[in-house]
């Protein structure tokens, strides 16, 4: 697209270049857009402005001139017109890669002294005042053909040279403008990108804190026991160690009851498998319902259990695992009414194994059993 002259062109720097040029040479020049605004014009001749172009007559062949200059648009080099006043002009197109963008012309002026008696006939034909015109007509400078086109010369090759930087400044600040455009442009896509992105992630650490819940509950399930709802087995491979190794460090005691229904298999004899099965429930709700928060509840097998009591002494043991006795005693169990359960107690002592203590409470419940059931007995 090819730019206006002003927008290649700062008028004001090339008014102000015009004035030096005018103020040395004496000879108005002017600058045209192409839409015939005049971007630059200094020092209009008197003989044009004062009389020419005030008479209507006169001002018919100024017009002609001005019409006539448009012709000379598309020339690469200057034009001369010798105005039907008398006065002379010369245009050159202002051109950038050939195409025009306006002109500059320079005039009036006179290549040589003016035949007065010309002048005189016209100042009588169109009623000027004689001495102002031939006054007016001295003013206007003369100059030789030769000096003309050097100066021409140099003016076709002045707005060349301008209109060529002029042009390619123009595409420059063009280019830059699109870089600082895409430059934005990617700029919003990448922070598009980036939200995407955070938004990817998120829902990705949703997904594996899901499933981290999930892992958990598999986790829980397996130490699980689903009848009883009790720890099993596991629970205890997984939580004795530990819990040894701070009782030996803290210096706290720690003790087990292991404890077994009576006669259970008569209820199952007697009542069926499911009965069965809502006892062990029904007990377990009990027990978990008598036992502090830090102790365990582990069913160790059948209708065997095991309560792991740390910071607990054997008599504290003994105390809790009476009170539970005297409940599951007292206990009235759907359909099977009463039972009662045997309890072995035992204390861990310094150095003693894990698997010392387990023994013991064994030994402890099987004591209970011989004792006759439905009591504790504690390990010596
Ligand atoms: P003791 O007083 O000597 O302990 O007598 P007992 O009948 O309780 O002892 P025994 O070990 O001979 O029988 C235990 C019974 O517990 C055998 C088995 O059928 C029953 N049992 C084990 N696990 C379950 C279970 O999950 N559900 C039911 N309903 N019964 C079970
Ligand atoms: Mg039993
Ligand atoms: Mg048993």
């Amino acid at each position: 697209m090819t730019p206006r002259l002003q927008e290649i062109i700062e008028p004001e720097d090339l008014q102000e270049l015009m004035l030096f040029f005018y103020e040395t040479s004496g000879i108005a020049v002017g600058v045209l857009d192409l839409e015939h605004n005049w971007l630059v014009s200094i020092g209009g001749q008197k003989i044009c402005t004062n009389f020419h172009r005030v008479n209507p007559n006169c001002r018919q062949k100024c017009l002609l001139t001005e019409t006539r200059i448009l012709e000379y648009l598309d020339a690469n080099d200057y034009t001369t017109h010798f105005c039907q006043n008398g006065l002379i002009e010369v245009i050159v197109p202002i051109l950038l890669d050939d195409v025009p963008l306006g002109y500059f012309f320079l005039g009036q002026f006179l290549y040589q002294q003016p035949d007065r008696d010309y002048f005189k006939r016209q100042a009588i034909t169109y009623g000027f005042d004689i001495n102002d015109y031939l006054l007016a007509l001295d003013q206007v400078p003369i100059v030789s053909p030769q000096h003309i086109d050097y100066l021409m010369r140099f003016f076709v090759r002045f707005f060349g040279l301008l209109t060529r930087l002029g042009g390619e400044n123009k595409q420059r600040c063009r280019a830059e403008l699109e870089i600082i455009k895409a430059k934005e442009q990617l700029e919003v896509r990448v922070e598009e990108r980036t939200e995407e992105l955070n938004k990817a992630l998120n829902e990705v650490g949703d997904l594996a804190a899901q499933l981290n819940e999930k892992l958990h509950q598999i986790e829980q399930l397996a130490v699980i026991d689903s009848l009883t709802n009790t720890y099993n087995r596991r629970k205890f491979d997984e939580v004795i160690t530990d819990e040894h190794n701070r009782t030996e460090k803290n210096k706290v005691p720690f003790s087990f009851i292991m404890l077994d229904i009576d006669h259970f298999k008569m209820v199952n004899d007697k009542f069926g498998h499911s009965v069965g099965d809502q006892v062990l429930k029904h007990l377990c709700h009990l027990i978990r319902s008598m036992i502090r928060q830090g102790d365990l509840l582990i069913r160790w097998g059948g209708e065997e259990f095991l309560l792991l009591l740390p910071a607990t002494d054997i008599a504290a043991a003994s105390s809790i695992a009476e009170n539970i006795r005297l409940k599951v005693e007292a206990e009235e169990f759907e359909t099977a009414g009463n039972i009662s359960i045997s309890l072995g107690v035992a204390q861990l002592q310094q150095g003693d194994s894990t698997d010392t203590l387990l023994k013991q409470v064994d030994c402890a419940l099987y004591q209970a059993k011989r004792d006759g059931r439905n009591r504790v007995v504690c390990s010596s």
